[in-house]
């Protein structure tokens, strides 16, 4: 598959003209006010099942032929969607099965989106023939670019059909024999063994939901579902336009599905991000969105990815919706960019007028003129992204990976045991992400089974179940040359989360790390425990593993509690390679600390020429380097080669970034 779909960055967002059919004049409008936004694309069609489909079977496309040829005529393209995030009235009315069962048992009458059954065969048949239509009637259309398969796929169904396909998918993943699933799920315990497959049904609050296999089951089923729903939404697409790209825009760190499996059935992933731009630290808001650009970059292996959704201003949804201060929804855009978006997409173009999201941010608003200062910041937002062309499909090389994958989040939040409270799988990795962020190294946030010769560095935080595979993987990156960082509770279940036997973590893992771990400690919040590491004090915080060394040395020793003097940090020499052991949750002091120790012998480089100072991030991609001011002030940016700036064509050795601002440069 390509990494570039059209030369120039995208610039639009979703646009709801179905909404607006009876004044169409609003229509030659927004084509109008669209051209002096400098945008160049619009994504329809996303909510539109009730106006194409008025009634089962009659369908009507006039008013979506009109909008393609609008777009068309003004050069622009279309991100076409499928409508199956939110169903017309008269479907529910006439097959109920559609409508999703909660986990409560109890099935949810009409409204809302995302309110489907995932398995229903009825459903799956609408869908498939109302997609099958517009690929039929727009699949060749000179406006159409991609895609945009339903809205933010997510939630699950616990109806009949949902639990017999749920039993079926068991059947095949465990050989159709009840005695290994009940030894893969430890039915032993509580006298849980099942003796028919009628048995089994999902996890639910007044049922079953102490068994952790089944709950990881459970998602693996969801997830599994989410796809053949996909595949069965796309195989019209595909038929008809073979050659027009699909993707479903993705939300955040959403752990109802599991993204990095979903990924590879898309051509190219998209996501929407609303970073809270108004909390107190600006840059962990940064960091956050940044790790979230890299970790869906990553899912396509380093391939350019979408920014399907952004505000340009405010959302509606978060109990207080502050504006963000002017400039910052820019800097995003641009950091977008730097991350490897080839888009900068809004939700939404004209606000509706009325309905659940009118009051959430939109490049038009319902004064309707472009008159306003969130128009005027979005037209210049497009006009810079059109001297971009030539970040268009260009990519990031990374030598640092942090693994974060997605079944192990679900893992670390069902087992029970050491601390309940504060457990953050997401934010344990992105705690090492920033530190590598900060420095301008370029690091990819890939799941476990990714094939990681090409890495220097991979830190593994939090990694407490290790699928098939995994362990050999992370053996071998050690054997051969690379560094491998490990942090408590690391490698202690498998992906049915049965503890390895023997001693942690898990099989061969033990002679990598040169150690034994033999005990966790679980710290109550506020309470830190000393850690001495190359003649500094740290503070070790939420859980200390107690470490056995056998042959690993002590690089840090704990120094307080009753494992004072046991080892807190170490390394030990594996093939060519070197696997350190953090036995704490560090803070970001002693991250800092740490990986300063060990990256100057890794050879890693920042990505740009420069000493940056607090608060400005550097990011290379392709040829051309985005340095961010993510301070509330001006801040000054000293080179030590001579850049050229993109925008300007003129040399730069100093930049002086006034507040939330950037510079480009080559
Ligand atoms: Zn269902």
């Amino acid at each position: 598959m390509k990494d570039k779909y059209y030369d120039h960055i995208i610039h639009g967002g979703d646009y709801n003209p179905d909404q607006w059919i009876d004044t169409k004049e609003i229509w030659d409008e927004d084509m109008r006010l669209m051209d002096l936004a400098h945008v160049n694309s619009a994504t329809v069609g996303i909510f539109s099942w009730s106006l194409t489909e008025p009634e089962e079977g009659v369908y009507d496309f006039s008013w979506l032929d009109e909008i393609m040829e609008k777009l068309a005529a003004h050069g622009k393209k279309a991100i076409l969607a499928t409508p199956s995030g939110a169903r017309p009235p008269w479907l529910a009315q006439k097959y109920p099965e559609v409508l999703r069962v909660e986990e409560t048992g109890i099935r949810n009458e009409y409204g809302v989106r995302h309110n489907h059954c995932l398995t229903s065969p009825v459903y799956r048949e609408k869908v498939r023939e109302i997609n099958r239509r517009l690929a039929e009637r727009y699949g060749k259309h000179p406006a159409l670019l991609m895609w945009h398969i339903s809205n933010e796929y997510s939630g699950e169904c616990h109806c009949e059909l949902c639990q017999k396909a749920f039993r079926a998918w068991l059947r095949e993943r465990y050989h159709n024999d009840l005695n290994e699933l009940n030894f893969k799920w430890w039915n032993g315990f509580w006298s849980h063994r099942f003796t028919d497959w009628d048995q089994i049904s999902s996890p639910k609050g007044r049922g079953e939901n102490h068994v952790p296999a089944l709950k990881l089951a459970w998602r693996r089923f969801v997830t599994d579902q989410h796809i053949s729903f996909f595949e069965n939404e796309i195989a019209p697409l595909r038929e008809l336009s073979p050659d027009v790209p699909v993707t479903t825009n993705l939300m955040r760190l959403y752990t109802g599905i599991d993204y990095q499996k979903l990924a590879p059935h898309l051509d190219i992933v998209s996501w929407d991000n609303y970073p809270d731009w108004t909390a107190p630290d600006t840059l962990d808001t940064a960091c956050e969105t940044a790790f979230v650009h890299d970790a869906f970059r990553s899912m396509k292996h380093g391939k350019p990815f979408y920014m399907m959704e952004s505000t340009p201003s405010v959302v509606n949804w978060r109990p207080v919706n502050g504006l963000p201060a002017p400039g910052l929804p820019e800097l995003a855009a641009i950091q977008a960019v730097a991350h490897g978006a080839d888009s900068v997409q809004y939700f939404q173009w004209r606000a509706s007028r009325g309905g659940h999201e009118k009051f959430h941010g939109a490049v038009v608003d319902h004064y309707g003129k472009e008159d306003t200062r969130v128009f005027k910041e979005t037209a210049a937002v497009g006009a810079m992204l059109e001297k971009l062309d030539a970040a268009v499909g260009g990519r990031t090389e990374a030598k640092a990976a942090v693994i974060c994958d997605w079944e192990n989040s679900w893992a670390v939040d069902f087992y029970c045991g050491y601390r309940r409270d504060g457990r953050d799988y997401f934010g344990a990795c992105r705690k090492w992400y920033r530190a590598l962020w900060e420095r301008g190294i370029p690091t990819d946030v890939i799941p476990m089974d990714r094939d990681l010769s090409g890495y220097d560095l991979v830190i593994a935080p939090y990694l407490y179940m290790l699928k098939n595979g995994t362990e050999d993987r992370l053996a071998s990156f050690t054997e051969n040359g690379g560094t491998l960082i490990a942090t408590p509770l690391f490698g202690l279940v498998d992906e049915y989360d049965l503890c390895y036997l023997g001693g942690f973590p898990a099989g061969r893992l033990k002679e990598v790390f040169g150690l034994r771990r033999e005990e966790t400690d679980a710290l109550p919040d506020g309470e830190t425990v000393p850690v001495e590491f190359s003649k500094k004090t740290y503070a070790a915080a939420k859980l200390c593993d107690i470490l056995i060394p056998s042959g690993a040395k002590t690089l840090g020793k704990f120094r307080g509690k009753f494992y004072a003097e046991s080892p807190a940090v170490t390394g030990n020499a594996y093939g060519r390679g070197t696997a350190y052991y953090v036995a704490f949750e560090p803070d970001a002091d002693f991250i800092g600390a740490f990986l300063t120790s060990i990256i100057s012998g890794l050879g890693f480089q920042s990505d740009v020429k420069a000493t940056l100072p607090a608060g400005v991030i550097a990011r290379k991609r392709g040829d051309l380097t985005y340095v961010m001011n993510f301070n509330n002030k001006n801040t000054q940016v000293f080179f030590y080669k001579t850049y050229t700036n993109e925008f300007t064509g003129k040399p730069v050795l100093s930049a002086l970034l006034p507040p939330y601002g950037y510079v480009v440069l080559r």
